[in-house]
């Protein structure tokens, strides 16, 4: 049979009729957020109820599948961008950056090899490179963006590996403290590292690496002939915020010929603010750095990015040319993103991070991530008044940490009481906290990166707090 017409195409007026659709959608979304619960509630069971079907044989209206979409689907999430959702680490994300996805999809950009993208390279150079001018990396440093801080420090840690220890890595050895994220631990994992490898080094009062335990350590492993080759600090650790010594790092690793990578994937950001700039002194000096747009940079999911400081070694790492890509390489000054990390087919993520860059300009971005500074400041002032808390660890990159201060109570049923405000809060959805553990107790934990969060979010959410405790304690 002959087609003159593909069996998946849509008349103008119909993707017209989809896109202005999905538009109104997504910005109804955004202009009702703050009245919406912040937490979707399905269980698995409602779900599969409400949701599943036989796999359609024969298609249906376009309108029906939105009407579907925007009643049944997007309604029975937590929204992570929501102003008073302060759990694990906030997804603010941005409008600029949603159609900027749309557009990246669109014309679906091949952001892989120059040949194929040119432009999109072009942008991606530009945009990393700008990132690199934030965080103070010298020129000659080159990365990419990747889906996350996961896959930014898997990227990161394979050229270490590479660089320093070789193919036969069985006796490198890797340093990080126990505050570190576990997409460390599994990226390490990935790579065929086994815990024997890894060295958890204990943290001080805040939460900081101890480096005179990481130096013992590092010798103790010298002595005993195995390849320390990496440190792995935190700008801002996940639970609290706090940022290892990065100098007193970097000067370790320098010293012991090691690679200091530098895991910012929420942190780093916080550069971009005076507060935050003091607290990072010394990122500039890492090897690499991972640091996440999709976090305090304000892009929808999903965009991490990895810079390392000698661009090269990227290439160095992950440059395989197979016969059927030889074609891409007619060039010589072509940049082919595919050379420098894991993904060949690439979608172009950096357009959203250079719009959001271009239409807001960087003194708004400023400002915003001074804002989520100040707001978690001014969460830890309400807090530290109130005779029902009392806070764990300060405010910190937008981070504070708090427990309930209840007399007489077993410390174990205090955690409990903290579990169990969690569960409250999931289930009212006025707003949304995570608990942590902290030096072996839980506690609360605010985080409060979102710009479109205000004061007054902020002093609802500890009072409803305070509400959902004394119920609790009644
Ligand atoms: C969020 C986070 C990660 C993981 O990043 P993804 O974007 O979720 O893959 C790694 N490290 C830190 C410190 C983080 O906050």
């Amino acid at each position: 049979m002959i087609r003159d017409k593909s069996p998946l195409s849509l008349s103008p007026e119909q993707m017209k009729s989809l896109g202005y659709r999905t538009v109104d959608i997504i910005v109804d979304h955004l202009t009702s957020l703050r009245q919406k619960a912040v937490s979707g509630k399905g269980t698995r069971a409602e779900l599969d109820r409400i949701v599943r079907e036989p796999l359609p044989e024969t298609g249906m209206n376009p309108n029906e599948v939105l009407d579907f979409v925007e009643q049944r689907v997007l309604t029975e999430i937590m929204h992570l961008d929501h102003p008073r959702f302060f759990a694990f680490v906030p997804g603010p994300g941005g409008f600029v950056g949603a159609m900027a996805d749309a557009l990246a999809s669109g014309f679906n950009v091949f952001a892989s090899t120059w040949l194929e993208g040119p432009a999109a390279a072009e942008i991606e150079l530009i945009t990393i490179d700008w990132l690199r001018e934030i965080c103070g990396m010298p020129e000659g440093a080159a990365g990419l963006f990747v889906s996350g801080g996961s896959a930014a420090n898997l990227t990161a840690l394979t050229v270490a590996r590479h660089e320093l220890l070789g193919d036969d890595f069985h006796d490198g050895v890797v340093y990080l403290s126990d505050q570190t994220h576990s997409s460390v631990e599994r990226a390490l994992r990935v790579l065929g590292f086994v815990s024997a490898q890894m060295r958890k080094i204990p943290t001080d009062g805040r939460f900081r690496i101890i480096t005179g335990r990481l130096s013992e350590e590092i010798e103790r492993d010298r002595k005993n002939g195995k390849r320390p080759f990496c440190v792995v600090a935190n700008a801002g650790t996940t639970n609290t915020g706090a940022v290892d010594p990065l100098r007193e790092l970097s000067a370790i690793t320098r010293e012991e010929g090691m690679w200091l990578h530098v895991d910012g994937a929420y942190g780093a950001a916080a550069v971009l603010s005076k507060k935050g700039k003091a607290l990072l002194e010394g990122l500039s000096t890492c090897d690499s750095l991972a640091i996440d747009p999709h976090k305090w940079l304000f892009c929808p999911f999903e965009i991490g990015c990895v810079i390392v400081r000698e661009g090269s070694l990227l290439k160095e790492t992950f440059h395989i040319m197979p016969e059927y890509l030889k074609d891409t390489e007619r060039v010589k000054e072509a940049y082919n993103f595919c050379d420098y990390g894991i993904q060949l087919t690439r979608g172009f993520r950096a357009l959203k991070l250079w719009m959001t860059l271009k239409i807001f300009g960087l003194n708004a971005i400023r400002e915003a991530v001074s804002a989520g500074i100040e707001n978690a400041e001014t969460a830890e002032r309400i807090i530290a008044g109130s005779s029902k808390w009392t806070v764990v660890t300060p405010a910190q990159l937008g981070i504070v940490t708090f427990r309930a201060d209840v007399e007489g109570l077993p410390p174990d049923e205090i955690d409990e009481l903290h579990r169990a405000v969690v569960e409250r809060l999931i289930n009212d959805g006025f707003a949304f906290l995570s608990s942590t553990v902290l030096l072996g107790r839980t506690v609360l934990r605010m985080c409060t990166i979102n710009p479109d969060t205000t004061r007054e979010d902020v002093r609802e959410t500890i009072e409803h707090l305070d509400g959902i405790l004394g119920e609790l304690l009644k």
